[in-house]
């Protein structure tokens, strides 16, 4: 144990005082080991065929066409943005203050510069003599002794040098992959590889983009900065705003609908069993409920009700906000199954959604006489089985539960309909599993007809309460149709938003204690400590011990993750019983957790949280007709983003106009979650900065499936072709 980690201590001075380059141009390797340390290293860097090397663009530019004096440069004059500058080697000497480090200084007419080396190989001192001529390139900083250069990268002069015509490309690499062979490589490529367009000009020029040949050309050579606008074409390629570069986020975003939208069609030529409009319990349940849907809800009920109408599978997203209700309209599909002879499956993330749920649809349909059954991971063995008897032989027409749905033990006798809820908690690995349900369980019956087997597949509705700006929208769920409930149920309050320093605590107590002794509930939200679960589990204790010593009138009651499934269930149901006045509670309680009386909500550290999930916990109040409150309690000093988080959290309460804000805040990776891990879905196009080439894509991408396939299979070809496809569910 102990030799290895030595060797390994004591190796990185020697590798890393080499160009990276030169290991790979080691002439002692033999030229097939080269050749595949080489490929292994492409391939790192997604690139597995030729072609993917042309589509290998530059992260960024250095600009060496250019020298800056040595006085203007220590004047501050690339400030911060690396320059390059030409001067006489005075002196070079190794100095031990404070650590190990070679230091060169050299001048021009204009000044003195410092060079810095702190991982340097000694024959570099010979190399740079006193008298010789050196080009650096690097930022320049203000030192001790006036301006420096940490590690430049620098070549000794060895005549009169042109200076290159050209901006220097940057490209992204890996460790042991030098700029140098990677522009051979480059180069290589761009002579060999036909660059003929995929796409007629019909299709681009109405963007005002060049050709595709002349775009990568454009990219790769960036012209020489002397003409007349060149500085402004630099600037234009430097933020990936230059038409060349918006040809190929073009492409690369029609390439991405295309695929999406092949999916979308070839689903919509699979076959599903249509569920046929019977009436019976949809109309009953309509009759039972204590209130009439909203217009928003009866629209997302008809355009569902259509879908799965059809004798193909319905892949609908319905999006609402917070408490827009969208569970009734879920429980509308559900029935229609039912009254089909179909089952319909509930799945939920978290076990306390998915027991929530069960009780409203149990609350709803045992009335109508359809079972409800229950499925979770916590269940024990007795119950579990009898559970998984019951949908199997289709006992049970509705099943919800959590994960556990997904198993392979779990066999429907007939699933026509699978609906998730948060759907973007699930993987699209889970969604496939759903996918295949319905044709296992027709399988068996009818082993040898396939197309029996794929009748079977079950229509979907995935459900989300996090709303999502349009674009981006077209760009990550092309391959469904979205459903939109835009408008909240009448008679809610607004939830009032309050922003409190951490100073204030003993107000907010007052506060709560008094709402709590008026008979409403109250929500105590601790905070999420990213690197430690177990903090996270402490913190809940502490507060939950702290609130029930300050509160000794009130029943104070705890959950959060780490508690026993059953005794989660049993606070929560006390909870909603009103046994429980304060629940002290982790983000547990984030998702659809549905108490009418709760109106009131502390955030601790409210400047921990993202913005969705700070909707989403202030989405748990204002679901009855009592004024409701959310107090953020947050402690300073706040960071940037944290007080432009919790701005937007206290001037909004409108879902689609946070998602935009928390889009621009985060970018668009983080912000959708499951969905999206995995390959990166998109390596040049920017769905925030880049709006209207989504929508251009879509455009054309619709129009070539339409119109000509040949050229949209073209175009596939060259994006996709040996990498991974685009991400779809
Ligand atoms: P979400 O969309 O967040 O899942 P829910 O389906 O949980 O919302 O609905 C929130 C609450 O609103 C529930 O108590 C539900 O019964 C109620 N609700 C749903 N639709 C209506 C409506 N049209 N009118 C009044 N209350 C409604
Ligand atoms: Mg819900």
């Amino acid at each position: 144990m102990a030799t290895p980690r030595a060797k390994k201590k004591a190796s990185p001075r020697a590798t890393a005082a080499r160009p990276a380059a030169k290991s790979v141009s080691n002439p002692a390797a033999a030229p097939a080991e080269r050749k595949t340390l080489i490929t292994t290293q492409l391939e790192r860097l997604g690139v597995r065929r030729d072609f993917d090397l042309v589509l290998h663009l530059p992260l960024r530019y250095e600009d060496e066409t250019r020298i800056m004096t040595i006085g203007d440069a220590c004047a501050g004059g690339g400030s911060g943005v690396p320059v390059q500058v030409e001067g006489r080697v005075i002196d070079t000497e190794v100095m031990y203050r404070p650590r190990r480090q070679l230091v060169t200084r050299i001048e021009d007419d204009t000044g003195t510069l410092h060079l810095r080396f702190f991982n340097f190989y000694p024959s570099q001192a010979k190399v740079l003599a006193t008298g010789a001529t050196l080009r650096a390139f690097g930022e320049v900083k203000s030192g001790f002794f006036g301006g420096e250069m940490i590690h430049p990268r620098f070549h000794v002069l060895r005549g009169a040098e042109p200076l290159p015509q050209s901006l220097t490309p940057v490209y992204p690499t890996t460790a042991g992959l030098g700029q140098p062979l990677l522009r051979k490589l480059i180069e290589r490529a761009l002579s060999s590889q036909p660059l003929d367009d995929t796409l007629p000009e019909a299709v681009f020029a109405p963007l005002g983009v060049p050709g595709f040949a002349t775009a990568v050309d454009v990219i790769h050579h960036p012209r020489a900065l002397t003409a007349a606008g060149a500085q402004h074409e630099a600037r234009l390629l430097q933020d990936r705003s230059h038409p060349a570069w918006r040809r190929i986020k073009f492409d690369e975003l029609l390439a991405q609908q295309l695929s999406m939208r092949i999916h979308y069609r070839q689903r919509r030529a699979r076959t599903a069993p249509a569920l046929a409009d019977r009436g019976a319990l949809t109309e009953r349940l309509l009759k039972l409920l204590p209130f009439e849907l909203t217009g928003a809800q009866q629209r997302a009920w008809a355009e569902i009700a259509r879908d799965i109408g059809a004798a193909h599978p319905m892949h609908r997203l319905l999006q609402g906000d917070v408490g827009s209700g969208k569970t009734v309209v879920a429980a509308l599909a559900a029935l229609r199954a039912v009254d089909n002879g179909l089952q319909a499956a509930v799945m939920a993330p978290t076990e306390i959604l998915a027991e929530q749920h069960y009780r409203k649809f149990h609350e709803w349909l045992a009335p109508l006489g359809v079972n409800v059954a229950w499925l979770t991971g916590s269940q024990t063995k007795v119950e579990r089985r009898a559970a998984l008897a019951a949908i199997a032989s289709g006992d049970t027409p509705v099943v919800v539960g959590t994960h556990a749905l997904f198993q392979d033990t779990v066999q429907f006798k007939a699933l026509g309909l699978a609906i998730v809820d948060e759907q973007h908690r699930f993987g699209v690995a889970q969604r496939l599993a759903l996918r295949k349900k319905g044709r296992k369980a027709k399988a068996e019956e009818a082993p040898a007809d396939e197309a029996l087997e794929i009748l079977n597949e079950p229509h979907q509705l995935m459900m989300s309460a996090t709303p999502i700006p349009r674009t981006l929208s077209m760009s990550v769920y092309a391959d469904l149709d979205v459903s939109v409930i835009d408008e909240l149920p009448p008679g809610r309050t607004p939830v009032v938003t309050k922003l409190i320093a951490d100073g204030r605590r003993a107000e907010v107590v007052a506060r709560i204690r008094d709402a709590c002794r008026e008979g409403r509930q109250a929500y105590w939200v601790c905070p999420l400590i990213e690197e430690s679960e177990t903090l996270d589990l402490q913190t809940a204790i502490d507060t939950h011990a702290a609130l029930t010593a300050e509160f000794p009138e009130l029943r104070v009651g705890l959950a959060h993750g780490r508690l026993a499934p059953a005794d989660k269930a049993a606070v929560m149901a006390g909870f909603k019983e009103g046994a429980i006045d304060l629940l002290v509670a982790t983000t547990v309680i984030e998702v659809g957790v549905d108490v009418p009386n709760a109106s009131q909500m502390v955030i601790e550290h409210a400047e921990r949280f993202g913005l969705a999930q700070l909707h989403q916990l202030r989405g748990r109040v204002g679901r009855g007709s009592a004024e409701s409150t959310c107090i953020l309690l947050y402690q300073g000093p706040l960071s940037q983003t944290a007080r432009q988080r919790l701005k937007v959290i206290y001037e909004s309460t409108d879902g689609f106009a946070i998602a935009e804000a928390d889009l621009a805040l985060r970018g668009p990776g983080e912000y959708l979650g499951a969905r999206q891990s995995g390959a990166p879905l998109l390596r040049f196009a920017d769905l925030l900065e880049d709006k209207s080439l989504v929508e251009a894509a879509h455009e054309a991408a619709e129009q070539l499936l339409d119109n000509d396939p040949e050229t949209a299979r073209r175009h596939l070809e060259r994006w996709l072709g040996g990498r991974s496809e685009f991400m779809k569910a």
